[in-house]
């Protein structure tokens, strides 16, 4: 087991795929043999509750609880938070109290690091720690791009050329230059499509929006019954579909993860057409 890898997945947009990604490529990368922690950084819960926490509010130890305990105390010690899945993955759950700690971070000291302070303490256990964002830019989301090695960015055709992502590429530069130099755009990719020919609409709206210079990934999510289902089943797409499409197009991301880093350059942006 190598240095873990630190995974957020972000988009501003609420519902574009993100906590659904967040399951199932974790679920994806398990199947590849690696050892997994997932954090939900959403005070909504939607991973919590998809991991089968139905109930967040009701649990006592959450990723709130324990950022509140750094951010306010002398730090945290314990490991009691981390739950395990059927599928072989670990995952810190969340709650509404995560929503006062984004709140009460902005008169905390380091207040952009404290996600990085816990991360720290527990990433020697893992290959991939991935991060589920919360729909905005706000401090929740600051301190898992300052943490992360990669972002993530899934996205639906009209987003691409929209305000929103360039303001969410250029929260990732500024938090690259000012607090993490190592973050780094790890691709681009399209959720929930329709059709076929999506991916070369996702390249050509990047080329004509960032210049080329954001990578996008080979992977298009198709938009299915299957995985619209995930989210209430407890079981990700390769235990309710394994042999569908959206198994493959998550069976394919996950390939493009385990990739990052080795061919970040030659995957960027296929500046040739
Ligand atoms: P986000 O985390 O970005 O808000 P979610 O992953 O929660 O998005 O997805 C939003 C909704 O769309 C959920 O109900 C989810 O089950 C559903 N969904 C996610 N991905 C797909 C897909 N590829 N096809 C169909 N439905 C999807
Ligand atoms: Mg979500």
């Amino acid at each position: 087991m190598g240095k873990a890898k630190v995974i957020a997945v972000a988009n501003q947009k609420g519902g574009v795929g993100k906590s659904t990604t967040v399951y199932n490529l974790g679920a994806g990368l398990v199947l590849e043999g690696k050892k997994v922690l997932l954090l939900d950084v959403d005070p909504q819960a939607d991973l919590t509750k998809m991991l089968g926490q139905r109930k967040p509010h009701d649990l006592k130890l959450t990723l709130g609880n324990v950022m509140n305990e750094i951010a306010t105390g002398p730090g945290w010690q314990g490991h009691e938070e981390i739950l395990h899945h059927h599928e072989g993955f670990d995952f810190v759950p969340a709650n509404r109290t995560l929503s006062a700690v984004e709140v009460g971070l902005v008169n905390v000291m380091s207040r952009e690091t404290v996600l990085k302070q816990y991360i720290d303490g527990v990433k020697a256990d893992y290959d991939y720690v991935l991060l589920d964002c919360r729909p905005s830019l706000g401090m929740l989301v600051i301190n898992a791009l300052a943490t992360s090695d990669y972002v993530l960015i899934p996205v639906q055709a009209d987003y691409l050329a929209a305000e929103d992502m360039t303001e969410l590429v250029g929260t990732v530069q500024s938090i690259k230059r000012q607090i993490n130099p190592k973050l780094k755009i790890g691709g681009v990719f399209m959720t929930m499509a329709n059709g076929t020919n999506f991916r070369q609409d996702v390249v050509t709206a990047v080329r004509e929006n960032f210049g080329g210079h954001l990578p996008v990934l080979q992977t298009v999510i198709p938009s299915t019954v299957r995985l619209a289902e995930v989210s209430t089943k407890d079981k990700s797409i390769f235990q309710h579909e394994p042999r569908g499409r959206a198994a493959a197009a998550y069976r394919n991301l996950t390939k493009e993860v385990l990739e990052i880093g080795g061919k970040q350059r030659s995957r960027s942006a296929d500046r040739s057409r």
